[in-house]
């Protein structure tokens, strides 16, 4: 898969070099390119935001510099690239939208910052790709880079070959619509602290049965929203 970055920092990004991202950008199943915005300005100054029209606090990213960094990344761009603008006013990212994005090859992130991008570079990227406004959350981050570091490694690590062992990625929360199960490791006691026995008992229906009870119970008390009435029924 490729991805390109669009921000006014690039430096961010740095952490994508590593643990398991940078593990798989070396071994060639992700090519990251991480690009300054600012390389797409001619002042002296290097200016990418101005005062909004109609007035109002901040300022606004100007949509020539976003124009010219779009056309370049995407000039060499096949097949059409998702082209996602990280937002607070967009769609709220979900395990379900990184599964989708994890089969595109070609993924645009646009980076956000100020009071946001002049709304016109969304039409215009709407030529270049398929354009999408996704938040990480209902509050209101500085700028788009984190919101990007996270999808980008929710997707990446979806990607075939990228963590070692694919049944991990099956069993955790959020892939069947539940929370994990609780995890354990030796000691089998620690600090008055005992394993659940059933973990030790080597029964492996009895182990299952109990990780679904606990996912169950888990996912009723801290996220009853994600139980929809399939769950309910076998509750
Ligand atoms: N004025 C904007 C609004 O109210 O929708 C918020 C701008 S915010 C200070 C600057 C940038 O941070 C946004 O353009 C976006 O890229 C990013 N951002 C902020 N919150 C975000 C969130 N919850 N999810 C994704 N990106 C976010």
């Amino acid at each position: 898969m490729r991805i390109d970055v669009v921000s006014i920092f690039p430096s961010f990004f740095d952490v994508l070099e590593v643990s398991l991202l940078g593990r798989a950008r070396g071994r060639g199943l992700l090519d990251v390119r991480v690009h300054d915005l600012r390389e797409w300005t001619y002042d002296r100054h290097r200016t990418v935001d101005d005062t909004p029209y109609g007035g109002g606090a901040g300022m606004v990213m100007k949509p020539e510099p976003w124009g010219e960094a779009l056309d370049a990344i995407t000039a060499d761009a096949a097949p059409l690239p998702v082209i996602i603008f990280p937002s607070p006013a967009g769609e709220v990212f979900t395990q379900a939208t990184a599964r989708e994005l994890a089969q595109r090859e070609h993924l645009v992130f646009g980076c956000g910052r100020y009071e946001g991008i002049d709304e016109r570079v969304f039409t215009h990227a709407a030529q270049l790709g398929e354009v999408r406004l996704i938040s990480l959350g209902d509050y209101v981050l500085n700028g788009g880079e984190v919101a990007a570091m996270a999808m980008i490694e929710a997707v990446g690590r979806l990607i075939p070959g990228v963590v070692g062992n694919p049944e991990s990625l099956v069993e955790e929360s959020h892939e069947e619509g539940l929370l994990e199960y609780p995890s354990y490791t030796k000691p089998a006691a620690w600090r008055g602290l005992e394993v659940p026995p059933v973990l030790l008992s080597g029964n492996h229906g009895a182990i299952a049965s109990w990780r679904l009870e606990q996912q169950l119970e888990r996912t009723r008390a801290r996220r009853p929203d994600l139980l929809g009435s399939d769950h309910d029924g076998a509750s």
